[in-house]
């Protein structure tokens, strides 16, 4: 690892004008992420600014009446085991607890999660791989490479890295806010447009401005939390990224859909919400053959490699497995 500065932010606009002043700094909160790339040598930064003394941002409450509100440095842990998630937006508290391993969440936190970058074998490997993502305009490896774990859903040509969080696939289930603070002030995103589809500039990875800092992740309350789940296939059962994931919430009315969310993760470049799938599930009863059909409708773009086409079929049953506990759910 190189030596670099590390400045300890106290407050919101300290990192502010700590980033101003240090436009190549890198933002540490709980590091996992961070430091892993900085010991491969992905990451190099001159600057650190620590963050993890801004106390206003580390709480959370889950009990408003409109809203969920988590600060952007509320440990993965402490969120995942709170009971009011856990009973009113279980999808919230599993994507959380599946994740990672214990030692991880509770360092980890929520803004460092969802901002993880993707777990890409060549994006990692460092200098042998091209990688557009690490070195602009090199190439991308993966294109004709080992892609069993790459995107089949909004990948291009300069990249196919997956997204390989898992909080942020709840969260665009469940149409969160992110409030974000930078030079210009506060301001509030969709989180679904937080991420940005590779296209031609892989290495540029989400819609934050330079010098932006995550302040708040804003969940709007609802009742379809109740009947929500986060699944999640690995290749084994713990501390292992998703081959396919999803997100559902359901809100059913004389037991037809009224209302459905579904978002999937592990398969796509960015935390992905299957509308279409979700559309054709109004007004019908949630069954193995109707959750199965609308978990192959989530596919039905899905581009696949030469060794990813397997994740097809694999996250369609994710999708329907979820429904059908979602289904359940609501029932209870
Ligand atoms: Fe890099 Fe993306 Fe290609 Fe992986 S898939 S090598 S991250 S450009």
């Amino acid at each position: 690892m190189r030596a670099f500065t590390l400045i300890r932010a106290r407050s919101p606009a300290q990192a502010v004008q700590a980033l101003a002043e240090h436009p190549e700094a890198r933002l540490m909160a709980g590091g996992t992420t961070l430091f892993d790339l900085m010991k491969l040598g992905v990451e190099r930064p001159r600057t650190v600014v620590d963050i993890n003394g801004i106390g206003e941002l580390a709480g959370f409450d889950t009990a408003g009446r409109h809203e969920l509100v988590f600060g952007s440095l509320a440990r993965m842990s402490d969120v995942a085991s709170d009971k009011r998630l856990q009973s009113d937006y279980p999808a919230l508290a599993e994507s959380l607890s599946l994740a990672a391993s214990q030692q991880l969440r509770n360092m980890a936190s929520l803004s460092g999660n969802v901002l993880q970058r993707t777990r890409c074998a060549y994006f990692r490997g460092g200098a042998p791989f091209a990688c557009n993502k690490r070195e602009p305009g090199s190439g991308c490896a993966a294109q004709e490479g080992l892609d069993r774990g790459h995107a089949l859903l909004g990948a291009s040509d300069h990249c196919k890295a997956t997204y390989p969080g898992d909080f942020g696939v709840a969260l665009v289930a469940f149409d969160a806010v992110l409030d974000v603070l930078g030079p210009g002030g506060m301001r509030s995103i969709g989180f679904e447009q937080l991420h940005r589809l590779p296209g031609e500039r892989p290495d540029l990875e989400t819609t934050l401005a330079p010098g932006e800092i995550i302040a708040r992740i804003r969940v709007p309350a609802t009742p379809l939390g109740r009947a929500s789940v986060y699944r999640k296939i690995r290749d084994r059962e713990s501390y292992a990224f998703a081959l396919a994931s999803s997100a559902v919430a359901l809100k059913l009315d004389r037991g037809k859909v009224a209302e459905a969310r579904i978002a999937l993760g592990g398969v796509a470049t960015r935390p992905w919400r299957a509308r279409g799938a979700e559309q054709g599930l109004i007004g019908r009863a949630v069954t193995p053959e109707t959750a199965l059909a609308a978990g192959f409708a989530a596919f039905m773009d899905a581009q696949p490699g030469r060794h990813n086409a397997f994740r097809i079929d694999l996250g369609a049953r994710t999708v329907a497995d979820a429904l059908l506990i979602a289904a359940e759910r609501s029932q209870a």
